[in-house]
């Protein structure tokens, strides 16, 4: 069985001609660079997140570092992150001179909470970058209350949880990354919306953080020639947009998918008293970028690994070191029990191959073999 952690050839198939039509035509037109499809994405989106202003980039790395540039933050002012993320968070605030704070993660959803963030609060913390990890948003109501108090800036990294639904206790329903001062994502084709080759946005409500966002992400000019503040190059393909106009639209039946998948896996699994399911949240929907599971004892995650890699079942290890310990970003600060949650978490997280074309057929074969570990 032809086993993959994603399935993007057979999306594609599904679409085929659509986006066939769809590239073919910037090309014809040859309006590579900002021509009106990007307009029409950037609309779309707004329209189905339902933000004000959507400014789509080069990527989601990107997305992170304008949105940190456009809060006129200080070198050494103190931004706090998770230490269990992908790295691209970080880096962006270590290349901007500021300083990353980062923090333990909550157990259950390895996302970070308003209790972690109040601890790591400092007169010079400036800014939170909450992750929305594997596809659940974080718990930003008591987040943004929090922010509010420290008078801090949120923007919400929501790479991996695009579509995802939060519900706040007055029951108003937003969509992840619309709820800070400004929301990041990428388009890499493996994200949930992804495009064929790099991309990113960024949104937010906000008309004059939007204004300068725009300015930044095109060298800090509103008019040719004329730069006002420092900025970087940093665009969506006109072909990238073009493809995303047509996957937007299956934007809804894709988390759908993805969710129908993770209940079918936790039904077969949770039985398992060796392994954790996902636990999920009751204020988020969980639109499972990643289905990750936890294995109690972490010499079971290796050899899982391997006893599925035998059956030529595939599974990633998302992620095998947290932040504090990556060589790039070690500080005297920091050092290894700092973090003990995300410490364990990279030794006992497995993710299976979850994706919007999986079939039962293709499940049963990964869950016999999950099962077949321990009898
Ligand atoms: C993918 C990802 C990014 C970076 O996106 P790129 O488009 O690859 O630059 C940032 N943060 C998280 C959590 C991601 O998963």
């Amino acid at each position: 069985m032809n086993l993959q952690m994603v399935d993007l050839k057979g999306q594609y198939e599904k679409l085929k001609p659509e986006i066939d039509q769809a590239i073919q035509h910037v090309i014809d037109t040859t309006a590579f660079i900002n021509g009106p499809q990007v307009k029409e994405f950037s609309t779309s989106l707004a329209n189905y997140l339902g933000a004000k202003h959507v400014i789509t980039c080069a990527n989601g790395t990107d997305a992170l570092q304008i949105a940190l540039m456009a809060l006129g933050l200080q070198p050494g002012d103190e931004v706090i992150v998770p230490c269990f993320t992908y790295v691209a968070t970080v880096e962006v605030i270590a290349l901007l001179k500021l300083k990353p704070v980062v923090t333990e993660v909550d157990p259950d959803t390895f996302n970070i909470t308003a209790e972690i963030i109040e601890k790591a609060i400092t007169p010079k913390t400036k800014a939170i970058v909450p992750v929305h990890l594997f596809g659940q948003s974080a718990d930003m109501e008591p987040i943004m209350a929090v922010a509010k108090k420290h008078n801090l800036y949120v923007v919400e990294d929501t790479a991996q949880a695009i579509g995802a639904d939060y519900t706040f206790s007055d029951q108003v329903i937003k969509k992840a990354g619309t709820i800070g001062d400004i929301g990041c994502t990428s388009f890499f084709p493996s994200k949930n919306l992804g495009c064929y080759g790099d991309g990113g946005a960024l949104y937010t409500d906000n008309d004059e953080l939007a204004t300068l966002i725009r300015k930044i992400a095109n060298h800090g000019q509103a008019k040719k020639y004329h730069h006002e503040v420092i900025g970087v190059n940093s665009r969506l393909d006109t072909i990238q947009a073009a493809i995303l106009s047509v996957k937007i639209k299956q934007l809804d039946n894709y988390c759908k998918a993805r969710g129908a998948a993770a209940t079918y896996y936790d039904r077969q699994l949770s039985e398992l008293s060796w392994l954790q399911t996902p636990k999920r949240q009751t204020n988020s929907t969980h639109v499972f970028h990643q289905y990750t599971l936890r294995l109690h004892d972490p010499a079971d995650r290796d050899a899982l690994k391997q006893h599925l890699a035998d059956r030529g079942v595939p599974s990633m290890v998302y992620y095998p070191i947290p932040l504090h310990l990556q060589e790039a970003f070690r500080t005297p600060e920091y050092n290894q029990g700092d973090f003990p949650i995300s410490e364990s978490l990279c030794t006992q997280v497995l993710s299976l191959p979850i994706h919007t074309e999986m079939n039962r057929e293709q499940q049963d074969f990964i869950i016999s073999a999950v099962k077949s570990f321990k009898k």
